[in-house]
C-alpha cells in the first residue's frame, strides 16, 4: 500500500495543506508535491534529526509555512513562457521555545527546480552546522546573504 514502517527525519517532518486537490484557493498540488519531495530527498540524503518542511498552497497558510524549518508558499512561476506550479522558499521558522517567523530565501522557484535547491540546503546544513545544531538555529546564525552563498555552494 506504500505505507512505511520506518520513521523518517524527512517525511516525518513534512506538512502539507489540502492544495489543489480540494481547495479553490490553492496555487499548487501541495500534497502531491509533499510526497514527491519526500521521496526525492530520501533517495539522496539522510538526516540525523528532523527538519520540518511545510508546504502551503496560498497565503492563508493552513500548513503554517512561516514556522517550518523550511517553509514553502505556492505561487505560479513562468518557465519558458508557460505558467507552472512553484514556491517561494522560507527558512528558520519555529514554534514553542524556538518560535520564529521564517525569512524568505528564494523567490518563485518552479517545483522541479525547488527540489534540488532544497537538497542543496540540507547538504549545506549537514556540512556547515555546529555539533548538534538544528536546521533552524543553523539558518538563524547567518544573515540572509551569507546563508544564500552557503546554499549556492551546495546547489545540485
Ligand atoms: S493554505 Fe490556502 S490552498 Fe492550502 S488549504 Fe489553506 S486555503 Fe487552501
Amino acid at each position: 500500500m506504500g505505507l512505511d514502517w520506518r520513521s523518517s527525519n524527512i517525511r516525518g517532518g513534512i506538512v502539507a495543506c489540502t492544495g489543489k486537490a480540494f481547495c479553490k484557493y490553492a496555487q499548487a498540488h501541495t500534497k502531491r508535491h509533499a510526497l514527491e519531495l519526500g521521496q526525492y530527498l530520501e533517495k539522496r540524503i539522510q538526516l540525523d534529526q528532523p527538519v520540518n518542511i511545510h508546504l502551503t498552497g496560498c497565503p492563508h497558510s493552513c500548513a503554517q509555512h512561516y514556522i517550518g524549518d523550511i517553509g514553502l508558499l505556492a505561487t505560479p512561476v513562468k518557465v519558458n513562457g508557460e505558467s507552472v506550479e512553484g514556491y517561494h522558499v522560507f527558512i528558520g521558522g519555529g514554534f514553542g521555545d524556538n518560535r520564529a517567523i521564517g525569512r524568505q530565501i528564494y523567490h518563485g522557484l518552479s517545483f522541479e527546480s525547488m527540489m534540488p535547491a532544497i537538497l542543496g540546503m540540507l547538504r549545506a546544513y549537514l556540512d556547515h552546522r555546529e555539533a548538534g545544531e538544528t536546521f533552524q538555529i543553523f539558518s538563524m546564525r547567518h544573515d540572509l546573504k551569507t546563508i544564500q552563498e552557503i546554499f549556492e555552494e551546495e546547489k545540485v
